[in-house]
């Protein structure tokens, strides 16, 4: 075998941590973390998350300093989850302007201004059925929840949030926030949905961590989890690309 064998040698560029630290492709730093924060009103102690351990949910009057402990270490960004005391049938303690949606940013924003605040945006937190919106019979309602869907966006950005971060999985939902949002003057705040997602029992702990009461499932509104490719069409969708 000649001594030119293989002609490629990748290995070449691994041989010492500084020469592999010259080639890495991925840079991460605290810059790329977004704390999740759950913030619950009307209670006084850190609450246990049984199915997250080391994970808290906050009280409101302790945000404040879970905020400052964040910035002091360097984090950029929170997305904040809220744990209602009230609930109602549709959720309109998150388009209240002094609800906890609203209270929640303008905590964080008070706080430390240069945070990114970005603002988790649906209702399964804030109805006592526990579903992502407005329900009639045992169907939530989409364009009945686009509505609501974007008076909670009007709320939260005015508040203080930088970004608004849907994760309802309604059909046009982006769009419907983002007309909304211009509507308000408020051309200026973000949308970032993270609702292309599967109804999948994965998201079990997070539901316990945000207190949600769900009665049923999600299947009508999330996607099938047998179905990997309807991804695309469904992020599509939510963009309010396609009607
Ligand atoms: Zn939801």
């Amino acid at each position: 075998m000649s001594s030119q064998f293989p002609a490629v040698r990748p290995r070449r560029l691994r041989k010492s941590s500084t020469l592999r630290t010259i080639f890495q492709e991925v840079e991460f730093d605290l810059r790329d973390l977004v704390v999740p924060i759950f913030v619950e009103e009307g209670v006084s102690d850190f609450g246990a998350i049984a199915s997250m351990p080391g994970v808290l949910r906050i009280p409101e009057s302790k945000l404040a300093v879970e905020i400052e402990r964040c910035a002091r270490v360097g984090i950029h960004a929170v997305m904040t989850f809220g744990i209602s005391h009230h609930k109602d049938q549709v959720g309109s303690d998150t388009w209240n302007e002094d609800g906890l949606v609203a209270r929640i940013a303008r905590i964080c924003k008070d706080t430390a201004p240069d945070m990114v605040v970005m603002s988790d945006t649906c209702f399964c937190e804030y109805t006592s059925h526990g579903h992502c919106g407005v329900l009639h019979e045992h169907t939530v309602d989409n364009d009945a929840t686009l509505v609501n869907i974007g008076r909670q966006a009007v709320i939260a950005a005015r508040a203080g949030a930088d970004i608004i971060a849907p994760s309802a999985a309604m059909d046009g939902q982006v769009q419907a926030i983002r007309r909304a949002l211009d509507d308000a003057k408020l051309a200026d705040t973000s949308i970032m949905a993270y609702s292309t997602k599967f109804a999948s029992a994965l998201y079990g702990p997070f539901r316990e961590a945000g207190g949600s009461t769900l009665e049923g499932d999600r299947k009508t509104y999330q996607m099938n989890l047998a179905g990997r490719r309807s991804a695309n069409l469904c992020s599509t969708r939510k963009k309010g690309q396609i009607a």
